[in-house]
């Protein structure tokens, strides 16, 4: 059997060490006689995997012990409706930057619970860059300021970290947890859907500064409440135990692979690889503007659109899988997460430039 290159967006590929270790204990646990799909989330077996995995998220980004890390389910989609439901604190407004198609569901569900000031829209480019700072309109009554700071489907990054004062802000991290360091005590809640960077779906993992909980709006279901989570270690109802499991290998990955500094420095050189390829042909372009590049998502389209169905074709049969950009943007698209490797880059790259040679 041949692993491919898969570049999907997500759910995306996982480590191999990972996948064959998850094989290796497939039927018997550590001894345990049964799979950990098996096992009582309550159980000893259970809640040392558990206990590992949270212990192992917080050294890798650092978390501060002001902070609640919970492992829960939803997607990312879900925390669109929790974050206004747990963060407005009897306020009546969040602020919300729109940088792209998932700043823009993040603002439609925070609609249903507040007024939303958009305090900066990137939509009139055509969503290529990051509005910048000096230009936001920022509202002093909001609870929160969220942003994307990568946005999955148009490959555009932040650049920078905005400084909002003593209001806290929210970043949707689906697509760039664990790409590198952050400094965690910057932020009053972050999350992330763990198909794209961290494992399987099914688990959403929430970072929250402790004093941000417990005010949650009347009415709202226990499921969506963070404080409820918070004091039943992430099992107030059964977890997805088995994504739960394999995101603790592959946090276990990545600490034996020098963590997320580590992990910078080999994602900006695939990135850098693939941008060169792009920018160094008049064949292939990104939209994006250089310094808002996404190094996890990088969007690119062929100078005439009619050989997209070849490229992919082509592609595919050389085991360059999932490239097909998403249908909005159209194109390409390659998602370069922590566990492609840095060969995948070079075998995309190098097709592109035989691809060119024989399309040009
Ligand atoms: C994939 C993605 C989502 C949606 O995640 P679900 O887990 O499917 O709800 C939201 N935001 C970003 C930035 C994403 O990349």
């Amino acid at each position: 059997m041949a692993r491919v290159y898969n570049f999907s967006a997500g759910p995306a590929v996982l480590p191999q060490a990972v996948l064959e270790q998850a094989k290796e204990e497939m039927l018997d646990w550590q001894g345990a006689g049964m799979s950990v799909m098996e096992m009582s989330h309550r159980g000893k077996a259970f809640m040392s995997i558990a206990e590992k995995a949270m212990a192992d998220l917080r050294e890798l980004m650092a978390i501060p012990d002001d902070y609640e890390v919970l492992f829960l389910q939803g997607g990312a989609s879900s925390q669109f409706a929790m974050v206004p439901a747990n963060l407005l604190r009897g306020k009546k407004t969040a602020d919300y930057v729109n940088t792209g198609a998932w700043s823009k569901k993040a603002i439609a569900e925070a609609k249903r619970y507040c007024d939303v000031n958009v305090a900066a829209s990137d939509e009139a480019n055509n969503f290529t860059g990051v509005p910048a700072f000096d230009t936001w309109q920022l509202n002093k009554d909001a609870a929160y300021l969220h942003y994307t700071p990568n946005e999955t489907i148009g490959g555009v990054a932040f650049p920078f970290i905005p400084d909002t004062g003593d209001i806290p802000l929210v970043i949707d991290m689906s697509s760039s947890i664990l790409s590198s360091p952050i400094d965690v005590s910057k932020f009053g809640l972050i999350y992330a859907g763990a198909q794209k960077n961290i494992g399987p779906a099914g688990l959403t993992v929430v970072i929250v500064r402790k004093d941000l909980i417990g005010k949650v709006i009347d009415g709202t279901p226990s499921m969506f409440d963070y404080e409820i989570h918070a004091k039943n270690d992430s099992m107030y109802n059964t977890p997805p135990t088995y994504s739960w499991y394999l995101a603790g290998l592959v946090f276990d990955w990545l600490k034996k692979n020098g963590g997320l500094t580590a992990m910078a420095e080999i994602n900006n050189r695939k990135a850098k690889k693939l941008y060169d390829a792009i920018d160094g042909s008049d064949f292939y372009t990104n939209p994006v503007v250089p310094e808002c590049r996404s190094v996890m998502n990088v969007p690119f389209t062929l100078a005439d659109p009619e050989l997209d169905k070849t490229f992919l074709t082509e592609a595919e049969k050389i085991g360059l899988c999932t490239l097909k950009g998403h249908r909005s943007v159209g194109g390409m698209r390659a998602s370069i997460y922590n566990a492609m490797p840095e060969e995948g880059i070079d075998a995309l790259v190098s097709f592109m430039a035989d691809f060119e040679k024989r399309n040009a």
